[in-house]
This record gives C-alpha cells, structure tokens and sequence, in this order.
C-alpha cells in the first residue's frame, strides 16, 4: 500500500488538526465520529473538491429545460456520454414538449436507440411531453411535486432539473453519489431518499447543487467503482475508504479519467472554463 498523502494545508487546515494527524476520525474501521466531526470533515472534503474541480457542471448538454429534462429521462442506466451523443438529432427532429408529444413511437425509439431501454423511454418521453402540452402549458414545470408526476421522472430527474435549470438546489443522488458518500461514512443508506436526507442535512441549502456535481465528478474522475485511484486522491487524508483502491501513486495515475487523465469528457459541448477534451459525437470515438 502506497503512503497516505497528507492533508492540504487549506484554511480549514489551519484551524483543525489535520484528519492525517487525527486518524481516529478518518480512518476505516474508526468508532463513533462524532456528529461535529462528520459535518466538519464533509464540508473540507466539499471545500477540497471546490478547488479541485472548480469547473464541475452538469455532464448533460442542453439548452433548456425541456432539453435537460429529456437527457435526464435518458440517462438512465447508460452514460451521459451517450445520451450526449444521442440528443443532437432528437431535439432536432422534436425541439419542443409538442413536437414530441406528436411524434411516431417508432420514429422515436429509433432515435433514442443508442441509450437502451428505448421503448420504455420513447413512452415515458412521449407521456411526458404530453403531459406537458396539456398539463403545464407546453412549460417544464419548476416544482418537485409537479415535476414527479410526469412519466418516467422521479426524484432523481426531478432534482437534476430543478437544480440546473431552474436554480433551485437539490441533491442528486445517482450510482456515484450513492458509492462515494457511502465510502466517506456520510451515510450508510442504501436508499436514494435516506441518502438525500442524510446528505442534505451535513450541508447548507445552497451547497447541495455544487456539491452533487462535485461528487459526481469526483466519482467518474477518481474513485472508480471497480478501481478508485486512492494514490492519486486530493481528499486521501479525509477519506475513511483509503485504499480501497490503488495506493501506488504512479499506478494511482493511470487510472484517471477524463481531463485529469488527458481523455475526453462526457458533452459533446462543454462549458467554456472546462479544461478537458470535449466528446466526439455518435460513431466518432
Ligand atoms: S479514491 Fe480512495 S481515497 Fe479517494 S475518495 Fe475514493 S476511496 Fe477515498
């Protein structure tokens, strides 16, 4: 196992021991972190991955909110990447709630094909577009409540939206959310409802959208789900988990992904201050 690294000198870092010098509170197996330590351990790790990925962003690309609504609806259980690489001729063919309420099931699947599951997503894609015509004014709808009642949309999509399209913050709890916040002990639900609360409650309000950026990119970046790149963690120190994954800080390193490992990102469109690669449309990788 390679040598933990030791903690940033951050702010913080200036003011609390260092969890390296405090192990008790960090390390796995370690009983009983006390509530005050748990909330103060998990906004350094969100503090340390804010300079880290200054640059964090929702991985769908869109333009609005029906746009994002539909990616999110299709990112179930496939990659942002291909959902990305899937939208361009969708929101071609349906650029509003009422072209896609209209639109022939098959023509759709067809189009949506690349992310799987696409007959149950062409219908729950064409039910919610016509929910939208005929329930909210052909207008994605800024509510939870009323979000949650369209097809195929839970609390999940309903979050992702309400966060980056309408600025109302929320916690998106997806695959690397749920894996990372476990390996950090910031809950040990299993249920993306249980995992939300327990999320929401060390962090404040304004916080939460960032934050499930942050983890997310944290998540696909660095602390895989089969390898995480422990030697190659800027939050080793804080992380309970520590060698879980590769210790070897050179070996660490050939596990990156994306921009932190020269490689494209998951939109075809990032934003401006990303400093990766932008990703190759549908048939180009
Ligand atoms: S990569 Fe390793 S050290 Fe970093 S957060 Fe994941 S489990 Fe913890």
């Amino acid at each position: 196992m390679g040598e933990r690294p030791a903690a940033k000198k951050t702010k913080s870092a200036k003011t609390n021991k260092s969890p390296v010098e405090k192990p008790a509170a960090a390390k796995a197996g370690a009983k009983a972190e006390s509530r005050t330590a748990l909330v103060r351990r998990a906004r350094r790790i969100n503090r340390e991955l804010a300079e880290v990925y200054s640059y964090a962003h929702p991985e769908l690309d869109f333009e609005n909110p029906f746009q994002l609504l539909v990616a999110t609806v299709l990112s179930a259980q496939t990659t942002d990447l291909r959902v990305n690489q899937t939208t361009p001729a969708l929101f071609a063919a349906y650029p509003t709630p009422e072209d896609m309420a209209a639109a022939d099931p098959e023509t759709l699947e067809q189009l949506i094909r690349p992310t799987g599951f696409f007959r149950a997503k062409a219908k729950s894609l064409i039910g919610l577009s016509v929910a939208l015509r005929d329930r909210f004014g052909g207008e994605v709808p800024g509510r939870l409540e009323d979000l949650v009642t369209l097809p195929g949309v839970g609390r999940k999509t309903a979050n992702v939206v309400l966060g980056n399209a309408f600025g109302v913050p929320g916690v998106t709890v997806d695959t690397h959310f749920g894996r990372l916040v476990r390996r950090w002990k910031w809950t040990d639900a299993e249920d993306p409802e249980k995992v939300e609360a327990d999320v929401c409650a060390l962090f404040p309000k304004s916080e939460w959208t960032m934050l499930s950026h942050r983890v997310i990119f944290h998540g696909r970046r660095v602390c895989h789900s089969r390898k995480p790149a422990c030697g190659a963690c800027p939050i080793a120190p804080l992380c309970p988990s520590y060698g879980e994954g590769e210790t070897d800080p050179e070996k660490a390193k050939k596990l990156l992904k994306y921009e932190m490992g020269g490689r494209p990102g998951q939109r075809l469109k990032p934003p401006a201050d990303y400093p990766g690669l932008p990703a190759s449309p549908l048939g180009a990788e």
